[in-house]
């Protein structure tokens, strides 16, 4: 078969793929998607209260108390408005998604929500409590040995099923609306609009696609604000290394142990240049930030809240030596419910070789002197 130059065709060829259906489909689909977030209230900004000699206010907005609770409704939202509006996602076809669970669990909300089937390919480590939700929204679990098999794995099944692989590892930067629109930035300052120090000193994210990091550095910047943005990265990353050595090559050879951050590669929704400052944070030292939360404010959060919260301490810290006053920000990413076998398991942390206590004992030391 030869194939006509359409440059040389003497005549006129028009071709219409226009459908009714289609568009109507679409347009169903996205009002759904819509009135979902017009039925949700904006989330808290909890403060978490330190010496008040400090002179130093730390807040945890707290994106567990969106109605799938994690940081990932937000994001589940914006991949599908954006796919949607792009026409990748079709009537009866499965929407697939390489996950390490909370997005799953949000996009199968979010499927189930208009009408698509749902499919996650994830690590068999990921907790059961995600599974049961996923499977809850009517998801379906496809199950992969080591994590970073998740991206051909889930193209492949999309390939399969002529779905659509939603890919949040490319697509979270660019499918949020980072100038505004309430995006996660937009609402932190507007909400702190009557404290004491309303322009934060830093803004603390973590990062697993790289999305929330990525709206927040922009949004500062585009507000021609003076925020900085910080990253705290888990145990067995390669985000921390890659921004370091401006490296994006950069990988690790185990999966990260804080489920929802610190991934394997650098992702594409990871922008390094817009992020001001890094901190590894070590695992153990995630879980001990969760244990002392929950004596503070009497809340359990997931394993990567830790990772974020203490790295803020370690900024009050600093602030604190430097005699520096105004307020620090981090997220509270997910509730500790889903990790009560894991974070919150004394034979899970033993079994992991974690050594929570010594950094228990530095958190205290931290409460009583403001040196961490
Ligand atoms: C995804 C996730 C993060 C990080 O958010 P990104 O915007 O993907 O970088 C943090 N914590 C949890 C629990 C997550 O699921």
């Amino acid at each position: 078969m030869t194939t006509q130059n359409p440059g040389r065709s003497t005549v006129v060829e028009d071709i219409n793929r226009y459908s009714d259906d289609a568009r109507r489909w679409t347009a169903e689909a996205i009002k759904a998607v819509q009135a979902d977030a017009q039925r949700s209230a904006d989330t808290h900004m909890i403060r978490v209260p330190l010496p008040e000699e400090w002179g130093i206010d730390l807040y945890l907005k707290d994106e567990s108390s969106h109605p799938t609770g994690s940081l990932k409704h937000r994001l589940a939202r914006s991949l599908f408005l954006h796919a949607l509006c792009n026409g990748w996602i079709r009537p009866n076809r499965p929407v697939v998604e390489a996950s390490s669970g909370s997005t799953a669990v949000s996009e199968a909300y979010f499927s189930r929500l208009i009408g698509v089937p749902f499919i996650a390919v994830m690590s068999k480590t990921t907790s059961a409590r995600k599974v049961e939700l996923i499977e809850s929204y009517g998801g379906q679990c496809h199950f992969v040995d080591s994590p970073d098999q998740v991206y051909t794995v889930a193209a492949d099944l999309a390939r399969e099923t002529d779905g659509h692989y939603m890919d949040q590892f490319t697509y979270a930067e660019r499918a949020t609306d980072w100038r505004g629109n309430n995006n996660i930035a937009e609402s932190i300052f507007d909400q702190l609009r009557l404290e004491p120090h309303p322009e934060p000193a830093w803004i603390v994210a973590t990062a697993g696609t790289g999305g929330t990091s990525a709206t927040l550095a922009r949004y500062v910047r585009y507000t021609g604000r003076t925020t900085g943005i910080c990253v705290a990265d888990p145990d067995n990353s390669a985000f921390f290394a890659g921004w370091r050595d401006e490296n994006p090559d950069a990988t690790t050879d185990r999966g990260s142990r804080i489920e929802g951050i610190g991934r394997q590669r650098m992702e594409a929704s990871f922008m390094p240049a817009s992020i001001d400052r890094m901190m590894h944070v070590p695992d153990a030292a995630s879980i001990a930030a969760i244990v002392l939360l929950d004596r503070l404010i009497g809340r359990k959060a997931g394993g990567s809240t830790g990772t974020g919260l203490y790295a803020a301490l370690k900024i009050v810290s600093d602030m604190v030596a430097a005699g520096e006053r105004g307020s620090v920000v981090a997220l509270i990413c997910d509730g500790g419910d889903r990790y009560l076998d894991k974070y919150y398991n004394a034979d899970w942390l033993r079994e992991e070789g974690f050594d929570v206590d010594a950094h228990t004992a530095r958190l205290d030391e931290f409460m009583r002197t403001g040196r961490l």
